[in-house]
């Protein structure tokens, strides 16, 4: 075996352990409002502290997590997770943000995924207002009646959907017509070659007229130079997730964020 796939293989191996031993953890990274710099939502991002491998990030063992099932253990871990962080913030008094979290296509196939959600919602006295939820366009292809009809209950519930990663997916306008979602974020892939590419320029513009039309929320993700803020300002994209702003961080140092209310 060479190392990679050494490593695959004692990740899927520990994963579980993992779970039990606590060894994930999450990081939060703000959603700005583009014109004020306020802080207006978060997204929760897991991370895996291994204890021969170091720090893992989600795109090598969440892929794993979906092959052995385990992805639905892990998802239920981080609702819960970030539902508790939101009381813990409550008591000490800091005004809170919505927080979204990444749901997998497989959780989709439970039948329980609101039930779970209202359940979690009510353990830790959270108002559904304060949770929304990520899902790609891949998802919506995969598992199209049971993902429409969970859909429609969380939105009952009132939690706000993100339909994430916007544009790199298949029919995606498709979705737009079937379900309304109440924010759309355009992918990094849109973003990243905003200043020297006019068709990423064309594509971001028209994504967010399009949303707007549609009466959506947009979040240009993977903003990283002052200039993509200012492109998407002028274009007026409403909120803006990327590095330029804020990388990942804790939940000491979001904390402290929240405090402050606006990034500069
Ligand atoms: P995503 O949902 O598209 O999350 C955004 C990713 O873009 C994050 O990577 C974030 O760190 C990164 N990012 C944000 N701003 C910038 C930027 O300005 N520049 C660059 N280069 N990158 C930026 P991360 O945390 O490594 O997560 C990767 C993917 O793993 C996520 O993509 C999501 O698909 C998945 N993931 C993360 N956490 C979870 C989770 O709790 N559950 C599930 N099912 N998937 C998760
Ligand atoms: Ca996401
Ligand atoms: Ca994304
Ligand atoms: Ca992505």
């Amino acid at each position: 075996m060479n190392v990679e796939s050494f490593k695959q293989y004692s990740l899927e191996k520990d994963m579980r352990t993992a779970l039990q031993e606590n060894q994930f953890f999450l990081h939060y990274q703000p959603r700005v409002e583009t014109t004020t710099g306020k802080i207006v939502a978060a997204e929760a991002l897991i991370r895996w502290s291994h204890p021969e491998w170091g720090i893992i990030s989600p795109g090598e063992f969440i892929p794993l997590a979906e092959e052995s099932g385990l992805i639905i253990d892990i998802g239920d871990w981080v609702l819960d997770e970030v539902c508790a962080q939101l009381s813990k913030w409550q008591e000490e008094g800091i005004q809170i943000v919505p927080v979204s979290v990444n749901v997998s296509a497989n959780r989709f196939l439970r039948n329980n995924l609101t039930e779970a959600i209202q359940a979690t919602l009510e353990k830790y006295q959270i108002d559904s207002s304060f949770i929304e939820i990520e899902i790609t366009e891949s998802t919506m292809i995969q598992y199209h009646d049971a993902v429409f009809r969970t859909l429609e209950q969380l939105r009952d519930l009132g939690i706000k959907l993100v339909l994430d990663d916007f544009g790199t997916g298949y029919s995606s306008l498709t979705y737009l017509k079937k379900f309304k979602f109440d924010t759309l974020k355009i992918d990094r892939s849109f973003i990243q070659n905003l200043d020297t590419n006019p068709e990423d320029q064309a594509i971001a513009a028209n994504l967010i007229n399009l949303a707007h039309a549609l009466n959506m929320n947009v979040v240009a993700e993977g903003v990283e130079q002052i200039s993509h803020l200012e492109r998407m300002k002028k274009k007026q994209c409403d909120q803006i997730q990327g590095f330029l702003f804020s990388r990942p961080v804790d939940h000491k140092e979001f904390a402290e964020k929240l405090k402050k209310k606006i990034i500069k």
